[in-house]
């Protein structure tokens, strides 16, 4: 089909998009319907753990599709209690909701702190979150959410979400009142533009929570599944939340989230949630594969490796051209431009066939297959070098 060709016009315009349209994915390698091939260090948005089209993922769907879709939500399936048992083998929690999306389930924290409030606190349900976090794009989590250019939008918000300072404690102490249930973090902020919690800060937080009788939720939907080298960022710092949540990752490529929560606070009565599609035997046969592939520990000791020669290929890199530092853990990782260069760069990239992420005017951010080689890694650089040098020459030049 040629490009003027597609009706384009028929889909709401909710991004700007560059005109092509992707066929074909295969490990780090997308295809357009030009034949066009491109070098992807967007995954999905970090969302193909395993690459495109992994066939682990392929043959699981495959073979569940033959026998059952959805029995239906209301009874039991064999791949959603396989996949709950594993994740809590894996974890430090005791029960799982599955949803369809990592908003969704932060939605479904967000209702399960409230409910443990009403059950156990005089109603508390305030949830301190932290500026720059991304928590969805539903209403309660836009709400939770601390992105800036989320302000001005589709008032009223949902209230109760008093916002403190990341790495900042006191930030954190000053909101907590008689009101205050939990409070909410992405272990690492990776729409902000890939700022870690300190893992003292995370330890200390714990510390914090428990003295004041406060649940900790995590947000691992971009941090979790292998993404920083440990099967759930959390481990890094050596903590135990009471919720976490988990998106992107864990379906491979297919649509499938989770709500996780200890057994003293996983407090769901009949009727507070459910969904038509979760805990669907297909989104949980992928998920299942996925786990099995992400949990070996030889995996996820590849994942840290890998991370650190891409850290240290792009701390290179950036003092070759004078730029800033290099930002994340394992395989989410950000460059500091220290200029506002990077849609650029991104828009650059993309002519060249390469696929990078810019989540701020001076930052880019890069989340790869797990299992990308250092062959692609190589790639990107010199991909990125050449755009440097380019770029350079034509400042210098202007
Ligand atoms: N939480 C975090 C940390 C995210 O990065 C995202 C998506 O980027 C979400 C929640 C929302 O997930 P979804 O887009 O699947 O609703």
């Amino acid at each position: 089909m040629n490009i003027a060709t597609h009706p384009f016009d028929a889909l709401m315009e909710i991004t700007s998009r560059p005109q092509a349209v992707f066929v074909r994915g295969e490990g780090s390698f997308l295809w357009d319907d030009s034949g066009k091939r491109y070098l992807d260090f967007i995954q999905g948005w970090a969302v193909n753990c395993l690459g495109h089209s992994p066939p682990v993922v392929a043959e699981a769907l495959a073979a569940q599709s033959k026998l059952l879709l959805t029995p239906s939500p209301a009874f039991y399936n064999g791949p959603s209690l396989k996949l709950a048992k594993a994740l809590t083998d894996h974890s430090c929690f005791d029960q799982v909701f599955f949803a369809n999306s990592g908003a969704e389930a932060n939605e479904g924290a967000i209702k399960l702190a409230r409910k443990y409030g009403a059950l156990h606190r005089s109603d508390a349900y305030e949830i301190i979150t932290f500026e720059g976090g991304f928590h969805g794009r539903t209403l309660a989590t836009m709400s939770a959410s601390g992105k800036k250019a989320f302000e001005p939008l589709f008032e009223p918000k949902v209230p109760g979400f008093p916002k403190a300072q990341l790495n900042d404690l006191a930030s954190v102490e000053r909101l907590i009142s008689d009101k205050t249930i939990a409070v909410m973090l992405e272990p690492i902020q990776g729409e902000a533009g890939v700022w870690p919690a300190t893992p003292k800060f995370l330890r200390e937080l714990r510390d914090l929570t428990k003295a004041h009788g406060l649940l900790l939720i995590v947000d691992e939907i971009q941090t979790g599944m292998g993404r920083t080298g440990k099967l759930f960022d959390y481990e890094n710092a050596g903590i135990e939340p009471d919720i976490m949540t988990l998106g992107k990752g864990i379906g491979g490529g297919v649509p499938l989230a989770a709500l996780l929560a200890t057994e003293a606070v996983s407090c769901f009565e009949h009727g507070d949630q459910g969904g038509t599609f979760n805990g669907n035997p297909l989104m949980c046969a992928a998920g299942l594969a996925v786990l099995q592939a992400v949990a070996e520990s030889c995996f996820l000791k590849s994942v840290t490796d890998t991370g650190l020669y891409l850290e240290s290929e792009l701390q290179r890199m950036s003092a070759r051209h004078g730029l800033g530092e290099v930002r994340g853990r394992g395989l989410l990782l950000a460059l500091d431009l220290r200029m506002p260069i990077a849609a650029s760069i991104v828009a650059q990239a993309f002519e060249d066939g390469v696929l990078l992420n810019a989540p701020r005017p001076d930052t880019l951010r890069l989340m790869p297959a797990l299992n990308v080689t250092r062959e692609e890694i190589a790639a990107i650089i010199d991909a990125l070098d050449a755009i440097l040098t380019r770029m350079g020459a034509a400042r210098r030049v202007a």
